[in-house]
């Protein structure tokens, strides 16, 4: 028996270039990465691709390995994350491939520009910017496709030589042979056939120590034994370059796989302008990070099923290639809110009230590991009571980041809210009044104020009405100032008898002196 030959190791990357704010479809990329090579048992890398110095910056970096983290996406080698001040942020590295930041290879890749120099595969081209545009132009108003025609082509490296000394400007651009078809089996699209002709010779360095993208890139994909590239719809332009100049080097080529395009529910390319694109959004935005992977996931690619919700684990065992779509991937806000909903729900109340706690700022400060201060009214209140009011609105949370104005009402003196919210149906003013007043009358003889009895005495006198809105509705009001709300019985038993009173006798108030 032939031993078998050994399968190489998958290992794949998320190669973000630093130069704006992370976005979902990046975030998209980095997951579909990080699940193939967790479910194969590989290793997933992180690599900055930060060559165009001008725009990528050290922020927008910073921004996104802490966006991954909170993703809980872990990569095996690249920068590592720290907070500690006397460390700089991402200095350091884990991985045998380091450096994983392609500002610090500048050796790596002065090495293979020169040897494709040395081997005739690239050259210094001399011809200015305005005579390479006027030429693309021209090309395209043939409806040929507008590359470079090759004028220096054919200079010896003496003339280049001579050429550099005299000062003239230059780039390095790779000698693609002509008329030849470069074939790829994209794992997502299915075999590609791209003719060289289109591609002509394209740019791959400024000079010796200023390399540009797809050569850096095509680099780092072979000195890193990158096995699979997984990456947007709008690199599958780049790919044959790559796979040229990884030809030229004498490395093998990876297995390609580009993912479909996101689009909004018009079905055109998704915007800053449809929300819920950058990451902060999320962040901020009172989403939790397994939900956002969960609907992120989503975004072409199905388990072949109609199942919808997995976890990060989940998704690890599930996940493929072959189940991501070719279509474009439509995007759904409500989806996610709706999916967002389903994982709070999950939550115990506990950890549900500390994940609600930083979007309660406005209104309480911590004072103690179990205690806060209501900050407009000074009182003390216990995790215990944010607890009983949290679990309230449970069932009704899509966002953390809806819990503000949902349980604003319990933390201020006054409440604003307009005399008509509290009218019902066709009360009029006086009806409301003697609605008010039975209630009051109810609620100062309860002793034990606990949500069920307040419940019980109140429907006692709710029935003799002929609509028990009538009673329920301007009590709800007087208590929250909201449309919508909790149950007033549980409201008022968290409130507690005092501030209950107090505020139906306010509506009274404000209905007495319209
Ligand atoms: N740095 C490239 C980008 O951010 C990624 C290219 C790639 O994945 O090959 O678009």
């Amino acid at each position: 028996m032939t031993p078998k030959k050994e399968e190489k190791r998958i290992r794949t990357r998320y190669a973000p270039s630093p130069t704006g704010p992370l976005h979902i479809g990046g975030v998209r990329t980095a997951l579909f990465n990080y699940l193939f090579a967790k479910k194969n048992n590989g290793d997933f890398i992180l690599r900055i691709e930060d060559t165009d110095k001008e725009r990528s910056t050290k922020e927008y970096e910073q921004q996104l390995l802490k966006a991954l983290e909170w993703f809980n996406l872990k990569w095996d080698e690249g920068p590592v994350l720290s907070d500690q001040k006397e460390i700089d942020f991402g200095s350091h590295y884990i991985g045998e491939c380091a450096p994983y930041r392609q500002s610090e290879r500048g050796e790596v890749y002065k090495k293979y520009l020169q040897k494709l120099l040395d081997e005739n595969n690239a050259y210094y081209c001399f011809c200015t910017k305005e005579e390479v545009e006027a030429q693309k132009q021209y090309l395209m108003s043939i409806g040929e496709s507008p590359i470079y025609l090759g004028k220096c082509r054919s200079l010896t490296k003496e003339q280049a030589e001579e050429l550099k000394k005299q000062g003239k400007d230059c780039v390095i651009r790779f000698r693609t042979s002509e008329n030849i078809k470069i074939k790829f089996n994209d794992l997502i699209r299915g075999d590609i056939e791209i003719n060289s002709a289109t591609m002509g010779d394209f740019v791959i360095a400024k000079d010796l120590d200023t390399p540009l993208y797809n050569f850096t890139c095509a680099v780092d994909d072979a000195e890193m034994q990158i096995s699979h590239v997984i990456r947007g719809e709008d690199h599958i332009s780049n790919t044959p370059k790559q796979i040229l100049l990884l030809k030229a080097l004498g490395f093998d080529e990876p297995k390609y796989a580009h993912l479909p395009l996101i689009l909004n529910e018009q079905r055109k390319k998704l915007s800053k302008r449809d929300g819920k694109t950058s990451v902060d959004e999320y962040i901020n935005g009172g989403y939790l990070p397994e939900a956002s992977i969960n609907f992120i996931a989503l975004l072409g690619w199905n388990p072949g099923d109609n199942r919808e919700i997995f976890s990060l684990e989940e998704l690890i065992k599930e996940f493929s290639l072959e189940k991501i779509q070719k279509a474009g991937a439509v995007f759904n806000i409500e989806k996610l809110d709706w999916i967002n909903g389903l994982y709070l729900r999950k939550k115990s109340i506990k950890e549900l009230t500390n994940l609600c706690i930083p979007f309660l700022s406005d209104f309480i400060e911590k004072t103690s590991i179990e205690t806060f201060k209501i900050k407009q009214t000074g009182e003390e209140i216990s995790v215990e009571w944010l607890e009983r009011i949290i679990v309230l609105y449970q069932e009704r949370l899509k966002k953390l980041s809806e819990i503000t104005e949902m349980i604003d009402l319990f933390f201020v003196n006054d409440l604003n809210y307009p005399k008509e919210l509290i009218k019902w149906k066709e009360m009029d003013d006086s009806q409301i009044i003697q609605s008010l007043e039975t209630s009051l009358m109810v609620l100062s003889q309860i002793e034990d104020f606990s949500a069920e009895n307040i419940q019980a005495q109140l429907f006692k006198e709710a029935e003799k009405m002929e609509n028990k809105g009538n009673l329920l509705w301007p009590l709800r009001v007087a208590l929250t100032g909201k449309k919508n709300s909790a149950p007033p019985f549980q409201i008022a038993e968290v409130l507690g008898k005092e501030k209950t009173i107090q505020r139906i006798k306010k509506a009274i108030k404000l209905i007495e002196h319209e």
